[in-house]
């Protein structure tokens, strides 16, 4: 296909996902267009500019292996990056395989329409502009689409409104100003220290408190870099098959089998370590009450030490089951609480009423603000793509299909919507792994895929409806061995946006997930119709 705005394949988002799909296919000799509604590449790395923004997974491990090169030659400065270097380093790959050139910035899809004469997806954009091409690859993001909470008079607010999801790029100087933040999920915790430092005042309106683990970030140790990137591709491996392509250190030892002190004793080295791994400490956190709660006393316990005004403290310790939602990984986030220009709000008993023209009005009191961020998140998971009109077979709408859940075969493909590929969608392991993991092993197997249908001169790939129907049930049962898909009401499962239905979305369990794959491919695509 190469008329003009017509490629074999058209990828939908500029992030990690849409970088290395560009670049996978056209080494396959696939023609490829990304389209990007951002007015540059980086995705979540170029919408989330908030202070504090920076990864919660170790620099060497969150970044590509695609390339030895690549990864022999960059040097990241901390052991946790910062949204402006990870950026950088975006920039960097694309101006390494010269990703530019086929990619189309400022450009919003509408509408997708698969033609099944020709079996092409015609896509229309925000500007009118057309595009055909047989396969699609929907690198959306899982965390992309910004919600914004339903609160009566926020369209009022007449100071300056802003979103840690869409921040703008020029810096925001908080000096002297009255700052609201409504939130208290991983983006708020990381700017919320950074905002008080500025601020005349924050203050803080909390719906539900967040477990914080310290990241004791610091400068990358370069004998620590050095040691990895000896062995770099073992290393890589060694991560893979962890359960959540982490290095994170995992305990094969109970919580409930050990001993209190002995217990305490793990849980303050993993405090002091800082981080992800925390999660890691016993091999029953995830699956036993009794277990989950040792962990949870622990911090109460920490956040009751560090904040020095007992009702605060108490105010800020979670009630819900440790890791049911994101762990949240911090840098002096309690301490915060002990500065004087800091105020927390506890929704629970002072719910807002209205945002005003001038700040924000509570059951309690009025606050006067110059400044009002939104921490809310995001719509998880689905919410990019359902923005999106995509109509597959018989005209389906992917809206009505997915009304009752994103119901989906490998968390990579839609029944009824042949040629479309989902990177990290829902039913795959994406955010409950390390994402530019999952994003490659995602891009390689639909890159494979593509090219056995070229071989084989095949047009059409879809998944079967039992194959979907297996796979939503397998995911279900996989997560209902765990405390996650009921111990809060997490984004996970989509809790937080009114009216979304309630499903577990991500698939637990990386190695487990990519061996299913696999056989899959081996199998001449088992599940799926190719005609
Ligand atoms: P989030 O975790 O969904 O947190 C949103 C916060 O806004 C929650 O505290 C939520 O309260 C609150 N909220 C939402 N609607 C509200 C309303 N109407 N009234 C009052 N409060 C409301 O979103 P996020 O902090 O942007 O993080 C989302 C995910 O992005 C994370 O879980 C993580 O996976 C990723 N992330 C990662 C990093 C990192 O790598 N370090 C940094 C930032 C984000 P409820 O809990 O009561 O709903």
């Amino acid at each position: 296909m190469l008329e003009k705005n017509s490629f074999d394949v058209l990828i939908v988002g500029a992030g990690f996902a849409g970088m290395y799909a560009l670049h996978r296919l056209r080494s396959l000799g696939f023609s490829a267009r990304v389209v990007e509604a951002g007015s540059d590449l980086g995705g979540t790395w170029y919408w989330n500019r908030y202070p504090g923004a920076r990864c919660d997974v170790h620099s060497l491990e969150y970044s590509y292996q695609f390339s030895v090169s690549l990864q022999q030659q960059w040097s990241w400065t901390e052991k946790y990056a910062a949204q402006a270097e990870i950026l950088a380093y975006a920039n960097h790959v694309a101006k390494q395989f010269d990703l530019r050139k086929d990619m189309q910035f400022s450009t919003r899809v509408k509408t997708m329409c698969f033609d099944e004469e020709i079996d092409t997806w015609i896509i229309s954009t925000d500007s009118g502009e057309e595009f055909r091409s047989r396969f699609c690859i929907m690198a959306t993001g899982c965390l992309s689409k910004p919600n914004f909470p339903d609160i009566k008079g926020l369209e009022d607010f007449k100071a300056c409104l802003l979103h840690t999801a869409i921040w703008p790029k020029h810096e925001i100087d908080f000096s002297n100003k009255r700052v609201g933040i409504i939130g208290t999920g991983s983006s708020a915790i990381q700017a919320i220290p950074l905002i008080a430092e500025m601020a005349k005042s924050l203050t803080i309106f909390q719906r539900t408190a967040s477990f914080s683990i310290p990241a004791c970030n610091g400068l990358l140790d370069k004998s620590y870099e050095q040691e990895i990137k000896s062995r770099y591709p073992e290393f890589r491996k060694e991560n893979s098959q962890r359960y959540a392509a982490l290095n994170n250190n995992p305990n094969s030892v109970s919580a409930v089998e050990t001993a209190t002190d002995a217990r305490n004793s793990v849980y303050e080295d993993r405090w002091q370590r800082g981080g992800l791994p925390f999660l890691a400490s016993f091999n029953d956190l995830a699956t036993n009450v009794e277990a989950n709660n040792t962990a949870v006393e622990f911090i109460h316990k920490k956040i009751q030490e560090i904040v020095q005004d007992p009702d605060v403290a108490q105010r800020l310790c979670p009630h819900t089951v440790l890791g049911c939602k994101r762990l949240c990984v911090d840098t002096n986030y309690y301490q915060t609480y002990n500065r004087d220009n800091v105020q927390l709000v506890d929704l629970n008993s002072t719910a807002i009423e209205c945002v005003t023209e001038s700040g924000i009005k509570t059951s309690g009191a009025e606050y006067e603000l110059d400044y009002l961020v939104l921490a809310t998140g995001f719509d998880a998971m689905t919410g990019a793509l359902l923005d999106i009109d995509i109509r597959g077979v018989d005209q389906l709408r992917l809206r009505e299909k997915w009304r009752n859940g994103p119901h989906n075969y490998l968390g990579l493909s839609i029944n009824g919507f042949p040629n479309l590929f989902m990177i990290t969608g829902p039913g795959s392991p994406s955010v409950l792994a390390n994402m530019i993991v999952a994003i490659e092993q995602h891009v390689d197997w639909v890159a494979d895929c593509l090219n056995y249908m070229r071989k084989n001169t095949l047009t059409r790939i879809q998944a079967t409806v039992v194959a979907e129907q297996n796979w939503v049930d397998r995911v279900n049962r996989i997560a209902a061995k765990t405390l996650f898909p009921t111990g809060c009401n997490s984004w996970y499962v989509g809790a937080n946006i009114p009216g979304k239905t309630r499903v577990f979305m991500p698939y637990l369990g990386y190695p487990n997930y990519v061996d299913y794959c696999e056989s899959v491919a081996t199998n001449n695509y088992k599940g799926f119709g190719l005609s």
